[in-house]
This record gives C-alpha cells, sequence and structure tokens, in this order.
C-alpha cells in the first residue's frame, strides 16, 4: 500500500484510473488512444469535460471552457498576450510559478508592474493590502503556490480584469468564477493527467487583446471560435479529466471537496503545531490546504536521514520538499484521502515519541 503525498502528477481517485484504464481497452470498440479527435465519441468526451467544469465551479453564462496544451508553463505567455493591450499589467510576485509569469510577459513586451511581492522572506507568506491601479490592463497572480505551500485564502479584491494561475487548487474549494476573467490551470493536479491545460475565459475579452505577436495556437478567440478543437487536443487528458469531473460531481462536487480538504489541513497542521521535532516556515494565515510545506525544528535537523527511511519504509511518497526549498512537503489534493493522512501524523507521532 502506498500513501502518495507528490506535488503533481499526483494522485487521483482509484475508480478513475480503473475507468481510464477500461477506456485504454475498449472505448466504443476502438482504444481511446486510438480514437480520431474528430470522431463523433470523441467531440462529445470534449463537450462532456467543458460541460463539467461549468457545473463543478457554477461558471456563469458568458464564460468559455477550453482544454489546451503546453501545461501552466504555456499559460503565462497565453494570459499575457490575451489579455494585454499595450498598457501595463500589474504582477503580484508569489514564488517560482509567478516569477515565471512575469519573465514569460516581459519576454513579450508586456509592461510588467510587481505591485508586492514576498521574496524578502523566501515567498513564505502571501502579500497583503495590495494597492492596485486602476490603468492596469490586467492584475496576475497565482492562488496557490505549489512550492512554498502558501495559498490567497481569499480572491484578490480587484477593479481591474483579473487573471489567476489556478493551477494547484482549482476544484479543491468553491470560487467565484465571475470575479476572474481567465483562469488557467495544468490538469495534474486535481483534474486529471498532464497534458491538458484548463482554461475559463470571459467571452468579453476574447478578440480586445493587441499584443505584439499573436501565434494561432495561442489566441484564445479562435481556440473558443473551434470548440476548443482546433488542433489534435491533448485526447487521454482530456477523456481521464472527464471521467475525474463525473467523479468529483458524483461525491458532492467542490463544496464537498472543500469540506474533505479542510479536515485533512486541519489534521496535518494540528500534528506539525502539537509536535516538537517539526514546525513550519508558512505564516500561519497564509497556509495552503494543498501543499502542507514542514521542516524539522533546528534542535532535531540531525535526524531527517532517519525520518526519510521511517516514512519511505511505512509506504509514504512524495513527501520531500521542492529541490528550492528542502524540508518537507505533503500535498493534500482532493484524491488523498483523511486515512491517509491519518498514516502520517500518526508516524510523525510515533517518530517524537521515541525521539524528543
Ligand atoms: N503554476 C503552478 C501553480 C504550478 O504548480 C506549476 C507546476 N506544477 C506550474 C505553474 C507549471 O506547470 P506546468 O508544468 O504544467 O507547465
Amino acid at each position: 500500500m502506498k500513501y502518495n503525498f507528490g506535488a503533481g502528477p499526483c494522485i487521483l481517485p482509484q475508480t478513475v484510473f480503473e475507468q481510464a484504464a477500461k477506456g485504454v481497452l475498449d472505448f466504443n470498440g476502438l482504444s481511446i488512444l486510438e480514437v480520431s479527435h474528430r470522431h463523433k465519441d470523441f467531440v462529445a468526451v470534449m463537450e462532456e469535460a467543458r460541460e463539467l467544469v461549468k457545473q463543478a465551479l457554477n461558471v456563469p453564462k458568458g464564460y468559455t471552457v477550453l482544454f489546451l496544451q503546453g501545461g501552466a508553463t504555456l499559460g503565462f505567455t497565453i494570459s499575457a498576450i490575451n489579455m494585454t493591450k499595450g498598457g501595463k499589467a500589474g504582477y503580484i510576485n508569489t514564488g517560482t510559478w509567478a516569477s515565471g509569469a512575469i519573465r514569460e510577459a516581459k519576454l513579450v513586451g508586456v509592461d510588467v508592474h510587481v505591485l508586492a511581492s514576498s521574496e524578502d522572506k523566501n515567498f513564505t507568506y502571501i502579500p497583503k493590502n495590495i494597492e492596485v491601479p486602476s490603468d492596469l490592463d490586467y492584475l496576475y497572480y497565482c492562488s496557490n503556490n505549489t512550492i512554498y505551500g502558501t495559498q490567497f485564502q481569499e480572491t484578490v479584491k480587484s477593479n481591474v480584469p483579473l487573471v489567476c494561475d489556478m493551477s494547484s487548487d482549482i476544484f479543491s474549494k468553491e470560487i467565484n468564477v465571475a470575479d476572474f476573467d481567465l483562469i488557467y490551470a495544468g490538469a495534474q493536479k486535481n483534474l486529471g493527467p498532464a497534458g491538458a491545460t484548463l482554461y475559463i475565459v470571459k467571452e468579453d475579452v476574447l478578440g480586445k487583446a493587441t499584443p505584439k505577436f499573436m501565434p494561432t495556437y495561442m489566441n484564445l478567440a479562435k481556440q473558443h471560435e473551434k470548440d476548443s478543437m482546433l488542433n489534435t487536443p491533448p485526447v487521454f487528458s482530456v477523456y481521464v479529466s472527464m471521467l475525474n469531473l463525473r467523479e468529483l460531481l458524483a461525491t458532492g462536487g467542490v463544496k464537498a471537496a472543500e469540506e474533505r480538504n479542510n479536515a485533512k489541513a486541519a489534521l496535518l497542521y494540528g500534528e506539525i503545531d502539537a509536535n516538537p521535532l517539526f514546525t513550519t516556515n508558512v505564516a500561519k494565515e497564509d497556509r495552503s490546504k494543498m501543499n502542507v510545506s514542514f521542516v524539522f525544528d533546528e534542535k532535531y535537523n540531525g535526524l531527517e536521514e532517519e525520518f526519510n527511511k521511517t516514512w519511505q519504509d511505512a509506504g509514504i511518497v512524495g513527501i520531500k520538499g521542492h529541490r528550492s526549498t528542502g524540508g518537507y512537503r505533503a500535498s493534500l489534493y482532493n484524491a488523498l484521502p483523511l486515512s491517509s493522512v491519518q498514516v502520517l501524523v500518526d508516524l510523525m507521532k510515533d517518530f517524537a515519541s521515541k525521539k524528543a
């Protein structure tokens, strides 16, 4: 038995793996891997996946849902060139992924203004009380910082068009899509296998940007016109995302997932706070419910190797911190059951009772 706390690609529901495996062997007589993306059976999958995203997030009328490629990394560029009108853009720098978006926006000639940053404390907190100038083309932020374990607890207040990278917390909690003009997220956390990148875009935005260049593939207006089928889509990733969205809706939807995620995070942070061996560098009010970052208290640093062997022997996978931060990071994505968190918490307790 393995307990997968990996940061992404990551755990998905076992039932989804089983259905996906069946689809590889038999999808209406063919394999899902060999069916034409123009065949009506796949077109139906794409349409259902787009529709289920709308249901899961209560996407209001006037928004389009697209499944594209390139990962969230291409989203850095796609968001910039589809939102710029040649003026200033505001960015909040909360770490590696937000910095990547800043870098790529500059590369395509956007006049980037970093309005706030938490770089002074190695991105262990979320900047507060951010002043948003009213003359921005758009404001950009990353809702959950996968590497550091920080998360915006509220949507950033903005009177300019709002763009958000939700790669690592989409579908984990309720959001009000109407607050945003453009949301995007790599599939490989709470949605499905790596390959697809989800875009949720206000239709009013489409075709209004004036970037210095606009490759056809990256033009969201064209992608919308073609119903997310401008070229061959990531067929398997879309198929499994559809299966996973069905499962999400059948198990109470995003609201129920949020309640389960709150319970998992409370259990693990409770242990980190109570356990003398461990601590976290992340500001308490900014703790992520998806990626829980923790370290050994300085006094106990020498115990890392022994602890690593202990959790590996217990079947725990993927809690080593990102190479840029060290320490530990346990990701609590939707598909991870509370019982897996309990296994980790019991192991931490037991280790402390022997060592503290
Ligand atoms: N943004 C966030 C918040 C991420 O967690 C990641 C990576 N998991 C990325 C962007 C980059 O995503 P990708 O590897 O899909 O390009």
